[in-house]
């Protein structure tokens, strides 16, 4: 592994070959300042940067690393995977295996393709429903992220019921303006959006738990809700479970309600690590896709052989006894020591958590919407993110990211995050 280049090295050298330096902007360090903490390796909760220096990482690549960075089985089955072969373009008999452990833990899901990424699963889902149902119109809700589809990089505007502006430029707004915008946890908005145009919705997009907003959990009665208002107006239910999907819970979240959607995306766990997404459902819906229907969707790359083995190799690891329970602890400890070190500094804070996923926002609550969550105070969050930093803690660089726990965060690490939050609050208070 070569040292010799810093991160402001790299990062400076990128800038001219990438844009923003970064890949994905969400790498980008434009909201806390400085320049983005470079990786070199990772092992267990932990990755280093080309620095040297070592942190315990509340990133987790955004969400699949659950079973840790580099777990042993993972990388074994990874080993076994390039000795066989990396691509075919063929079918391979570990696809069926993948698609049987989705199958077999979400309850929504009878049939199931595999595509690259989240963003062409909620694209191709969307395609799916639109054409089933013959219908243009999505809704969607303001600070759900589905991707960076077209139809979905749609914001509210200033009202949450006016029709969907671009977020981009390049999206087309006669394609945009089929975006209409609800507001998380409040049914009233997205019956008046059905009403608006009641043979025109074809699918109702939800995260269930919504990570992209750090995590703000549906209100009682709020998914069952949406269930009862597609069945009323012919629209499908689709729960994005990119970050959900068997991180809150082995088969997501419809495994903590009964409410059923009609289809589902997925990603991130079911990767291991590797480039992966999913969209599945009901059989009858998923029988449309060719070749067994009419509804185009393809990939060269799609149920790639690694991508397939790392993530094999994650959901057994996590069918080990008492995995999710272990999770539950870690977050539940984590949760419950910021809360008692904001309290003990007089900072407002307000933790959300499912499982081991958790949004922790400056703000004494609640927050339970959009609204909710952009009364934080974003001003003091980079002091917040800095300090934890200076104490080996990396954070995603933005507050309003999800924060991720492995397997592999024990007691010791837990404690290892409260110990340099006691000083990010303390940078928050001044
Ligand atoms: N849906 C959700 C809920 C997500 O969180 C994400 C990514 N964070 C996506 C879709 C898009 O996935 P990808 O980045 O793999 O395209």
């Amino acid at each position: 592994m070569t040292r010799q280049r810093s991160s402001a090295d790299v990062f400076a050298a990128a800038n001219k070959l990438i844009p923003g330096g970064v890949n994905s902007p969400v790498r980008a360090w434009r909201g806390v300042g400085g320049v983005p903490v470079h990786i070199a390796e990772s092992a267990g909760a932990r990755v280093t940067s080309l620095e040297g220096v070592e942190y315990i990482d509340l990133v987790l690549a955004y969400g699949p690393q659950i079973v840790g960075h580099g777990h042993p089985a993972v990388r074994e089955a990874l080993h076994a995977a390039v000795d066989s072969g990396t691509a075919f373009g063929a079918p391979t008999a570990g696809e069926l295996e993948l698609a049987e452990r989705i199958v077999e833990r979400m309850p929504a899901v009878e049939m199931v393709r595999l595509v690259n990424s989240g963003t062409e699963a909620t694209m191709s889902a969307l395609r799916l429903a639109r054409a089933v149902t013959q219908r243009d119109f999505l809704i969607k809700f303001e600070g759900c992220y589905h991707g960076h589809g077209d139809s979905f990089l749609v914001k509210a505007g200033s009202g949450a019921l006016t029709l969907g502006q671009p977020d981009s430029p390049g999206v087309p707004a006669t394609l945009a303006e089929k975006t209409l915008v609800a507001v998380y946890n409040d049914l009233a908005s997205v019956r008046a959006l059905f009403e608006a145009q009641p043979e025109g919705v074809a699918a109702v997009f939800v995260e269930p738990v919504v990570g992209n907003m750090g995590c703000v959990l549906p209100a009682e009665g709020f998914l069952q809700g949406l269930r009862e208002l597609c069945d009323e107006f012919g629209a499908l239910l689709v729960y994005d479970e990119v970050m959900t999907g068997f991180r809150v819970a082995r088969g997501g979240y419809q495994d903590l309600d009964p409410v059923r959607p009609d289809l589902v995306t997925m990603g991130k766990v079911i990767g291991g690590g590797l480039p992966i997404g999913a969209y599945g459902g009901r059989a009858d819906l998923l029988e449309h896709v060719a070749p067994s229907g009419p509804v185009y969707q393809a990939g060269t790359l799609s149920g790639n052989p690694l991508a397939v083995a790392a993530g094999l190799a994650t959901l057994a690891v996590l069918d080990q006894p008492g995995t999710y329970e272990q999770l539950e602890r870690a977050g539940e400890r984590l949760a419950s020591g910021l809360a008692r070190l904001a309290a003990e500094r007089d900072v407002p804070l307000t933790v959300n958590r499912c499982g081991s996923m958790l949004g922790a926002y400056l703000n004494p609550g609640p927050v339970a919407s959009f609204d909710e969550v952009m009364k934080s105070d974003r001003e003091s969050w980079p002091r917040f993110f800095h300090a934890m930093l200076e104490h080996g803690v990396l954070l995603a660089p933005s507050p309003f990211e999800a924060w991720f726990l492995s397997t592999a965060h024990d007691d010791a690490t837990i404690d290892g995050i409260l110990a340099a939050a006691a000083h990010g609050f303390d940078a928050v208070r001044g």
